[in-house]
């Protein structure tokens, strides 16, 4: 996968986290302390960030790739 393709998933991926984070904002429990802990939709944001940061560890090893050549 090239760099580019890896940067538009990214970005998708924060569109979803923002969208996500809207639908957050919103939930009364979230309003809470530590609500956000037990909510469905921040475990979402959670696994997206994680993915997130997958991806941006292979832009930046693909990166270095370049760079060595
Ligand atoms: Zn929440």
């Amino acid at each position: 996968m090239s760099i580019e393709e890896l940067e538009e998933q990214v970005d998708k991926l924060l569109e979803e986290r923002d969208e996500l984070e809207e639908v957050c904002d919103t939930l009364p429990q979230c309003a809470e302390d530590n609500g956000c802990e037990t909510c469905n939709t921040y475990k979402k944001i959670a696994e997206i960030d994680d993915k997130i940061e997958e991806l941006e560890e292979k832009i930046e090893s693909l990166m270095g790739e370049e760079e060595e050549e």
